[in-house]
């Protein structure tokens, strides 16, 4: 089941191990976060032993199992990963760069990013017997949740605010996922799921699983493979929960761990400056972010006020030399709306954030006309095509 490579789980905070030799496996693909401090766990590996030839090759997610908890043979799939990295020449000439790549992860099973982790957690939550999932979601997570569930009949349950898109709530029942809907914000829904939810359930949601955002490390190893493992001048992305940058960090470093690439581009992380927790503790020089008091954007994707990954995701951007910056909505559904426009991909309100960070890295002169970027996608703009039609019908389109 385990991968060979794969080691045990470690806590992220006070380093206590759960070794893979020392546990029953199904102890280990059901765990939470760590029992003595509380902080999230990772999966740890063994790369020594892990032949760089073997994660080169192959499209897919679980092409990539050597790197990831589970052998493909014994995970859920549905053919997750393998996006494009998609030339925006257009783009690139109006912001003055050398270059850049959109690696659209709206080409996922679900249309979101999030496919990559669900996948490997809903895996390791079926390997321990679990007879129910969870999680708190603004949206996409519960939907994909739903969608890896169904293939093995295992009950979900996704917990999603009221303002969670038509398409995500629609297809959480689709896939044969429970719901509830909760009045108010995603703080809501997270304490709707651990109050009222009585059954016992393995909790999937961000970094109380330790395999979701472990399963996002494989957008790293795409995102290079793309470029011939040359590694970009940035990766720009959207933030929320952290773990896409603390995913996408853990993938990087991985990279040059076996030497298939030199150093760690830097990462820069995106939020909307309506609920900005991350970007906020960055620019204060905190090591820890604090609960925003009044999430207010109309990205709800990203509407996390209180990110379980916070401390991880601030480490990880300063390991590589990035930064956390934040973009204003009106930017970011203008960005999303530009990029559709000019260069055919449908760019969803996350995914939009992250394109509009990459303009104002570019007006700001941190990137210029020698660098490369890769943007970020995370999620289709099909989820909510009408937030982005109520943008242009605001300019009178
Ligand atoms: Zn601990």
């Amino acid at each position: 089941m385990f991968s060979d490579a794969f080691v045990g789980l470690v806590c992220t905070d006070c380093g206590a191990s759960l070794a893979a030799d020392d546990a029953e496996p199904a102890a280990i693909a059901g765990a939470g976060p760590c029992p003595d401090c509380g902080a999230p766990r990772r999966p740890e590996y063994d790369l020594d032993g892990v032949d760089p030839d073997a994660v080169r090759a192959g499209p897919r997610a679980w092409d990539r199992d050597t790197v990831l908890p589970f052998e493909a043979d014994s995970a859920l799939s549905a053919a997750e990963g393998g996006t494009p990295s998609v030339d925006a020449p257009r783009l690139a000439d109006e912001l003055g760069l050398g270059g850049v790549a959109i690696k659209d992860e709206a080409r996922n099973p679900t249309g979101s990013v999030l496919d990559r982790g669900l996948a490997v957690a809903v895996t390791a939550a079926d390997a321990s017997g679990a007879e129910l999932v969870a999680c708190a979601s603004p949206g996409n997570a519960g939907q994909s949740m739903a969608a890896y569930a169904g293939q093995v009949d295992l009950r979900s349950y996704a917990f999603v605010p009221t303002r969670s898109p038509f398409s995500n709530k629609a297809m959480v029942n689709v896939h044969g996922g429970e719901m509830k809907v909760v009045p108010g914000r995603l703080g809501d829904a997270v304490n709707a799921l651990t109050e009222e939810l009585q059954s016992d359930y393995v909790d999937l949601g961000a970094f109380a699983s330790p395999f979701r955002h472990d399963g996002l490390k494989t957008v790293a190893y795409e995102l290079l493979a793309d470029r011939d493992w040359d590694a970009p001048d940035a990766v720009v992305l959207p933030a929320g929960t952290g773990e896409l940058v603390v995913g996408v960090v853990d993938g990087l470093r991985e990279c040059v761990e076996l030497g298939l690439i030199d150093d760690l581009p830097p990462v820069y992380a995106v939020q909307a400056d309506g609920c900005a927790p991350i970007a906020a503790a960055w620019q204060a020089g905190r090591d820890d972010t604090e609960p925003w008091e009044t999430p207010d954007t109309i990205v709800g994707e990203l509407e996390v006020a209180d990110p379980p990954g916070g401390p991880l995701a601030l480490a990880a951007i300063r390991e590589t030399g990035g930064e956390a910056l934040t973009v204003e909505d009106p930017d970011a559904l203008e960005s999303a709306v530009a990029v559709a426009s000019t260069e055919t991909v449908e760019v969803g309100l996350a995914g939009g954030v992250a394109a509009a960070g990459l303009w104002a890295l570019a007006e700001d002169g941190t990137l210029g006309s020698e660098d490369e970027a890769v943007v970020l996608n995370t999620e289709a703009a099909t989820k909510a095509p009408d937030v982005l039609r109520s943008h242009l019908m605001g300019q009178g389109v």
